[in-house]
């Protein structure tokens, strides 16, 4: 597998020499492989959004390197913008910088800067809508116009439509609905698979990241505690809880039964895989036939 970004020993410093000197991100090193569904996770503050935005170099780490594809990203500080365009960056509450006439104007602003143009641009914007769930005759309309559900996924095929190797989506569902959430989760599940390029997803739902992430990074108080695969993650129930973080709610109900001493599997992460378990242990028991 190849390497796509690596941090090396990324330091970040707020109002460096004031009173307020802050450092939000400490000594993180780590490796991401073409194609992986990362996750973030961390207590308000532990430093992941200042981690995010060091990746697409919005923000210049005080200490260490950004490698992408092999290359420091700041070795050359004129050619961040294509930097910029290789890591696509959906902010919470990203809708609110839509400011085109039309939703389509506004997905296509991103490749119109990267100088897509004809066919390719359409193809572009097209692809991007229908990654995001929107209904073409949407694209005609004013992006005032939509729904709240319908702006967010406005927004975010305007960075899809960039075609970026690398996106990153900071808390992309906050906000929206239970239903709203889960269409969009899966849009960008669908997106993962098809287009192959990796993301990383930094939320506060331990229940979503464990049922579409292959690893897990955990931050806290700015350093990186644990960066490991999502099944081993969520094993290791007690340390998260020192983090300020919880396993899903299926997880520690099936650690609860495991402490009560019924044979059920460690590491569940999904109802199904709950269901699947408790069948299993019941068949063996006899109490099913
Ligand atoms: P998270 O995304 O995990 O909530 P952040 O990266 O936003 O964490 O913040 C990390 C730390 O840096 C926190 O202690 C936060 O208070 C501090 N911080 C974030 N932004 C600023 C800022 N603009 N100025 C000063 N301190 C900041």
């Amino acid at each position: 597998m190849s390497c796509v970004l690596e941090l090396k020993n990324l330091g970040f410093v707020y109002g460096k020499g004031t009173p307020f000197e802050k450092k939000a991100v400490d000594n993180v090193s780590l490796k991401i492989n073409k194609g992986e569904f990362i996750g973030v996770i961390g207590h308000t503050g532990s430093g992941k959004s200042t981690l995010m935005q060091m990746l697409n170099g919005l923000m210049r780490p005080a200490e260490g390197q950004v490698l992408l594809d092999g290359a420091d990203i700041w070795e050359k500080p004129k050619k961040i913008r294509e930097v910029r365009f290789k890591v696509g960056m959906v902010f919470q509450y990203p809708e609110y910088q839509l400011f085109e006439e039309t939703v389509y104007k506004d997905i296509a602003f991103g490749p119109v800067n990267q100088g897509k143009q004809g066919d390719e641009l359409d193809r572009a914007v097209r692809e991007a809508a229908d990654f995001t769930g929107l209904k073409p005759k949407l694209l005609e309309k004013s992006p005032f116009d939509l729904s709240g559900g319908e702006k967010r996924r406005a927004a975010i095929a305007g960075v899809i439509a960039m075609d970026p190797e690398v996106l990153v989506l900071d808390e992309p569902t906050a906000g929206l609905d239970p239903m709203g959430r889960e269409v969009l989760l899966s849009q960008i599940v669908r997106y993962h698979k098809e287009r192959q390029n990796t993301v990383l997803l930094v939320t506060h739902s331990m229940e979503d990241i464990a049922r579409i992430a292959d690893r897990i990074i955990v931050m806290n108080k700015g350093r990186l505690e644990m960066f490991l695969p999502t099944r081993e993650v969520f094993a290791r129930g007690e340390e998260l809880e020192a983090f300020g973080l919880k396993v899903p709610q299926i997880t520690g109900i099936m650690r609860q039964l495991k402490q009560k001493g019924i044979d059920v599997p460690d590491g569940v992460l999904t109802v199904d895989e709950a269901f699947s378990a408790l069948l299993d242990l019941l068949q063996k028991e006899g109490r099913l036939w």
